[in-house]
């Protein structure tokens, strides 16, 4: 039975002969979708709402300054090499990728530092300085992260998990990993300062997670980035996201922008294309949907009838925070503040108690911790000579808690709130400022069309990750697959990237195709 109006037409090349896949969406999960789908013998388009590819991970200019909009920080350059090399490219011919040291600071209202680098002794150093009598917790926590990365990053993030079956067969050892046990639990049965506590456990923060429930098992995260170390890419993370598109475009793929997708149109149960906002119809033999899982089964299959993913088990979800983030260029400010590095994180007065009012009770708190990225130190693009390009960040509730935050309202409060904090690290930095843009959680509602202004879509605890999450393969509708941070293995660049390899996986390669629906072929 149809259960959408026929499509009336198509601009997707009919001319090309090969199978034609839709990526809804051109953030990096959609980008190597689409780059592995063409590698696999696919016409691809691309389709985007915004009007540059990237989503999250694209940037703004203003006034000859370019803020990069949201991932700073790079780990597992692998991932990204592989990706090329799948392609028949070679990353590091076309990004200049440069490995940081120190990864990124951390500091204290007390005056403690804390500077994290991929080297043990230096690590080891830096706990002493802090609390000597950690050291020993510390070692053993350093184990802890080298299992978990074993089992949850080797063993499991680029593995299909659609399937009951695989995410069982790894039980076991997160039963014996105490994956059931919180990152914040594992730091704290390791070390007794408050500030190593912090340290060891605020990572999931970056993807939106409590570490008060998030698994234990992202205490992976330490011997990742030992191994693999953090890295910044000159032209921010847009560099990447356009070279992507370059390589989409040389396999004969296109990304369209500016088009949204209004419906994903399903016929006997099968993907049949999409249908734009504006009432253009696309056919495809494929859609992928790089869209907010929650977004992807709320709005755009409205009128499917869902076994799994209906409104009411995406509402009881736990969706990942918001964020705050204010995007400044200051002028004359590259000699300023010699010793505030490219990653800086400033641990406000509380942990636990904020973490509580983020994702607990949903309830804007008037202390703050933030993150301070200031790409100028090692990207000299990114601002005119001289200048600095800063983003500040700070971890805020989502919209989908009771009485959420009115931002219209609290904007310019909050900023405000967010100055006092950041004149003890850039003193006077207001002063220089000659442009400026603020991102909320209604920014990210509006602009990525993300449920409940969700800074990373579903949050990652263990009862919403693998096959608890939606899945790379649609459990909705043949022919539909999903990419990005709402499906396995999550949210984070080498997450989304590693969502990607695992659709490689599930979609057969082109000329392995069944024949297209004829309605749809008529249609072209
Ligand atoms: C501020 C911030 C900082 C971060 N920092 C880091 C970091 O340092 N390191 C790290 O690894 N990760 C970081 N992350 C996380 C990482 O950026 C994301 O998890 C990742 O980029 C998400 O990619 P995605 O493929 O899921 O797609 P998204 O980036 O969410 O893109 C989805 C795209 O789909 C488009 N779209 C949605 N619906 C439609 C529709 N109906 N029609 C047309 N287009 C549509 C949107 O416009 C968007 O472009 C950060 C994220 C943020 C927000």
């Amino acid at each position: 039975m149809l259960t959408q109006a026929k499509p009336q037409a198509a601009i997707a090349d009919s001319a090309d002969p090969r199978p034609k896949a839709l990526v809804i969406g051109a953030g990096l999960g959609g980008l190597a979708a689409a780059m592995r789908l063409g590698a696999k013998g696919y016409a691809v388009t691309v389709l985007d709402k915004l009007d540059r590819v990237g989503g999250r991970g694209s940037s703004i200019e203003r006034d000859g300054y370019r803020f990069d909009l949201g991932p700073t920080i790079i780990t597992v350059p692998q991932v990204f090499e592989a990706l090329w090399a799948d392609c028949g490219r070679d990353f590091r011919a076309d990004i200049d990728l440069r490995p940081l040291d120190p990864f990124y600071e951390i500091r204290w209202t007390d005056g403690t530092i804390f500077s994290a680098t991929g080297d043990t002794d230096r690590m080891i150093a830096e706990v002493a300085k802090i609390s000597p009598a950690d050291v020993p917790g510390y070692k053993r926590f350093l184990e802890d992260s080298r299992k978990r990365f074993v089992v949850g990053f080797e063993g499991m993030v680029n593995i299909p998990m659609h399937r009951l079956w695989d995410t069982i067969k790894v039980l076991p050892l997160f039963a014996l990993l105490r994956a059931d046990k919180s990152i914040l639990g594992l730091a704290r049965r390791r070390v007794k300062d408050e500030r190593l506590r912090m340290a060891l456990s605020f990572h999931p923060l970056f993807i939106g997670g409590d570490p008060m429930k998030v698994t234990s098992m992202y205490g992976l995260v330490a011997h990742l980035e030992k191994t693999y170390g953090v890295h910044c890419a000159v032209g921010g993370v847009q560099a990447i996201a356009n070279a992507m598109r370059d390589i989409v475009e040389d396999q004969g793929g296109k990304a369209q922008l500016g088009v949204e997708v209004d419906e994903i149109l399903i016929e006997n149960g099968r993907a049949q294309g999409v249908r734009l906002a504006d009432t253009t119809t696309l056919a495809a033999d494929l859609v992928i949907s790089n869209a907010d899982a929650g977004h992807t089964y709320e709005r755009l299959l409205r009128n499917h009838r869902k076994r799994r993913w209906t409104s009411k088990k995406l509402r009881s979800r736990s969706w990942s925070s918001g964020l705050f983030v204010w995007y400044f260029g200051t002028k004359a400010t590259r000699d300023k503040w010699g010793d505030v590095g490219q990653h800086t994180i400033l641990s406000g007065p509380r942990y636990e108690g904020l973490l509580q009012d983020i994702f607990i009770n949903g309830r804007l708190a008037e202390d703050m911790s933030l993150y301070i990225h200031r790409p100028t130190v090692n990207d000299p693009t990114a601002a005119p000579e001289g200048d600095d390009a800063f983003y500040v960040l700070s971890v805020v509730p989502h919209l989908g808690h009771a009485n959420p935050v009115d931002w219209t309202a609290e904007r310019d409060r909050y900023k405000a709130k967010m100055t006092k904090v950041l004149q003890g690290t850039i003193p006077g930095f207001e002063q220089h400022i000659v442009t400026e843009e603020v991102f909320t959680p209604e920014t990210f509602r509006d602009r990525y069309l993300s449920p409940y202004g969700a800074g990373f879509s579903i949050e990652p605890r263990i009862l919403q990750s693998a096959w608890f999450r939606p899945h790379n393969i649609s459990e909705e509708a043949k022919g539909l697959f999903l990419v990005g941070a709402g499906t396995h293995p999550g949210a984070g660049v080498p997450g989304v990237l590693s969502s990607a390899e695992v659709l490689a996986k599930l979609v057969p390669d082109a000329p392995a195709m069944p024949a297209r629906n004829t309605v749809l072929r008529a249609a072209e």
